[in-house]
């Protein structure tokens, strides 16, 4: 039942009868982010033009834009489109009005709460191309739990003039990396007015202050490329991870700094500021010197902002924990000392494992780390890695000295569960949706008909094959390949055999190519005519690493390889829109990261939302997952000495592990054409992780380990 919009009196007509309202609501709404995790509020504008909605790639606000007027003049004619729209309308209005988890768990006697979340990047909708990866998911993801939870949270980030880059292949399989300009007006941005003078070293950089509407969260993002700005200052927010050393200290302080500052002036006031990662952590410097500037001593600035900080930690991998010169770091923030009477060599001093060591470049982690009293890894294997890392900079020699400790990782369920399982969920074990819901839904997974959800895989399985091909042709056309090769492309794969996923960062660790090892053995699985297996990747690598695009390219002239042909395919451009369509239908989900250095991994957690199931190295989020009967576990997780002779050894479990368990169990059919232990397994696997490996579950742990109010206002 729509009710009418307003309850003011009879004369109004109810929405669905009033395509002015309709039309004034529709634009509302697709200013809201909101429609990113609610395919209720996606659905009118897909109907209004389908042709025009996959090339503004599912932006509603996009397609309000370029929509012919008469086009949608007419649908509004259309009792149907108005009945999907008023749905839509009412769901989101329900959304903004209805008492949150938050309210429920929290007392007005409790002191103030505002969280302000700092992260270089968000990745929200495939309309949207600010982010690189994972980072970036979680940090969308975490937006859109604060938002379905009710808590008070705003987000800090950057707005990015090119955004992260586009990739596609040549015919040889190299790498065109292209970087479009966007178009703010084509992105749902509100100018908050907001301008400030960010200093940066010696100079100023005016920064322009965008919001965007995040459902309940607003997420406040810095633009420096404005006329008056010297061309290089213009371009420190061009792109995401470009540039030097130098450029990317100058837009840290952009972030961390100008962040904080873009909050005061907008008149936020957060009694908690969360640095999701290393790349903020001078909004932690620029607080202790408001402090000091407000008449605190240095020792009381420190012990309130380090009360006030949660620093979740990312990478155990060296190279993803930023270094800087100590002089170039001082030099930058020296306006920012000098205005509170600080030393110069303070952020250094605090940056360093060994604040005595002058030859120590100053470590962003480090600095976030002693400028924040709780800090977490992303997974429990993740957090006493992170232990072992930092033990120096705690002044410590045990491990188990170090205050660093877990927040598990998650995905938000909203943004990836397809629409055909979500519908099959709340019919078979009546889900809901709401966030942190009393009724643990996922256990009646365990009893449903399993047909039924055979029936439920076929189909999602299909629906990812057929948006392969349509990419793969796509990809074929746009190379020049001969007509023959495009439609072969529509035709490649199979949409009932075993359909393995594999689409992460092409970063060396992730060890894309583990399953080449032995091109023979591998060879030989894809040549069993009567059990097929067909292998999907895709996966970006930073633009300068060489490597990890040569892991691309060595991928693509497999696919060339007639023994390969049409079994194993590489799609090009890996955004969420892939991320989503091949967690959704891929029956096994691989993850092969050199161990430790996956600290937690997320793409895992999406299948288990579809019933696909996960075979992976025993790291980050998959150590605290896997129980023995809900996917495969590749090796027991020793490290060897020497990484070829681990990549051997795990390459060896894998084939084994796909030969003798993996592949009889997808194709060992029973009398009705089921696969019962696959199922079984299957289910299991939708029984023990979803419940646990989502952002509702991990954002209400932030709240309740690190998000405490302090004791004196951030
Ligand atoms: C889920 C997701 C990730 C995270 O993948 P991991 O390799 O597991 O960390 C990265 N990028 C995209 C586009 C995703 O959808």
């Amino acid at each position: 039942m729509i009710e009418s919009n307003e309850s003011n009196g009879s004369s109004r007509p109810r929405l669905v009868d009033d395509p002015r309202a309709i039309r004034h609501r529709l634009k509302a709404l697709a200013k809201d982010l909101w429609w990113s995790w609610n395919e209720i509020g996606r659905r009118p504008f897909a109907m209004l033009d389908p042709e025009l909605w996959e090339t503004v790639r599912h932006s509603p606000f996009r397609l309000l834009q370029q929509l012919d007027p008469n086009i949608y003049s007419s649908r509004l004619e259309e009792a149907s489109f108005r009945d999907v729209a008023a749905r839509a309308i009412a769901a989101h209005h329900e959304y903004h009005t209805r008492r949150t988890w938050y309210d429920a768990n929290s007392s007005p006697e409790d002191p103030p709460l505002r969280i302000a979340y700092f992260c270089s990047e968000y990745a929200i909708h495939e309309s949207l191309p600010q982010y690189a990866g994972g980072l970036g998911v979680l940090a969308g993801d975490h937006l859109k739990s604060a938002s379905d939870l009710g808590l008070p949270l705003v987000g800090v980030g950057l707005l990015y003039q090119h955004g992260y880059y586009k990739q596609e292949f040549r015919g040889d399989g190299t790498t065109r990396v292209i970087y479009p300009s966007i178009d703010f007006e084509t992105m749902p941005l509100d100018d908050t007015g907001v301008r400030l003078d960010c200093p940066v070293g010696d100079r100023t950089v005016r920064v322009r202050v965008w919001a965007m509407s995040m459902g309940r969260v607003p997420l406040y993002l810095l633009d420096a490329n404005l006329p008056g700005n010297r061309v290089e200052d213009r371009a420190l927010t061009a792109s995401l991870y470009q540039g030097d050393d130098d450029i990317r200290l100058q837009r840290q302080v952009l972030l961390g700094v100008g962040g904080f500052r873009a909050l005061r002036l907008l008149e936020e006031v957060p009694t908690v500021v969360h640095l999701n990662e290393g790349h903020a952590a001078f909004a932690a410097v620029e607080r202790v010197a408001e402090h000091v500037r407000s008449g605190q001593s240095l020792e009381q600035a420190m012990t309130n902002v380090r009360s006030s900080t949660v620093f979740t930690t990312h990478t155990p991998v060296s190279a993803g924990n930023q270094r800087y010169e100590p002089a170039k770091v001082e030099a930058m923030l020296a306006p920012v000392l000098d205005s509170a009477n600080l030393d110069r060599d303070l952020p250094t001093r605090l940056g360093r494992e060994d604040p005595g060591n002058q030859d120590e470049p100053l470590c962003m982690t480090v600095l976030a780390l002693k400028l924040a009293e709780r800090v977490n890894g992303v997974s429990e294997l993740h957090a006493a890695v992170s232990r072992d890392m930092w033990k120096a900079a705690y002044g410590q020699s045990n491990p188990d000295e170090v205050p660093i400790t877990h927040v598990t990782n998650g995905v938000h369920t909203g943004t990836w569960l397809a629409p055909v399982a979500e519908r099959f969920w709340r019919e078979t074990i009546g889900y809901t949706g709401e966030p942190l819901a009393q009724d643990p839904c996922w256990i009646r997974a365990e009893s449903i008909n399993r047909h039924a959800f055979w029936e439920l895989r076929h189909t999602l399985r299909r629906r990812t094959i057929s948006f392969i091909r349509r990419r793969l042709a796509v990809q074929s056309r746009r190379r020049g390949e001969n007509p023959e090769r495009v439609v072969k492309a529509r035709r490649a794969l199979s949409d009932t055999a075993l359909t393995i996923g594999f689409a992460r960062r092409f970063a060396t660790y992730k060890r894309a190519t583990l399953l080449f090892h032995d091109l023979d053995r591998l060879a030989g699985i894809l040549a069993n005519e009567e059990y097929p297996v067909q292998i999907i990747f895709a996966g970006k690598a930073h633009p300068a690493d060489a490597e990890g695009q040569a892991v691309a390219q060595q991928i693509h002239e497999l696919t060339h390889e007639s023994r390969f042909d049409g079994r194993i395919v590489l799609l090009e451009n890996y955004d969420i829109e892939i991320g989503r369509r091949l967690t959704a239908g891929c029956d096994l989900w691989l993850n092969t990261p050199r161990r430790p250095f996956e600290a937690s991994g997320t793409s895992g957690m999406k299948p288990t939302l579809h019933g696909g199931l996960n075979c992976s190295i025993p790291d980050g989020w998959w150590v605290e997952a896997d129980d023995g009967n809900n996917g495969w576990t590749i090796g027991d997780g020793s490290e060897a000495d020497r990484p070829e002779v681990q990549d051997a050894r795990d390459a060896d479990l894998l084939y084994g592990l796909l030969e003798h368990e993996i592949i009889p169990a997808f194709w060992n059919r029973d009398a009705a054409g089921l696969p019962q232990a696959w199922i079984e397994r299957a289910l299991h696997s939708v029984v023990t992780i979803p419940s646990f490996f989502n952002t509702d579950r991990m954002v209400a742990q932030y709240l309740k380990w690190g998000y405490k109010p302090a004791s004196v206002p951030a």
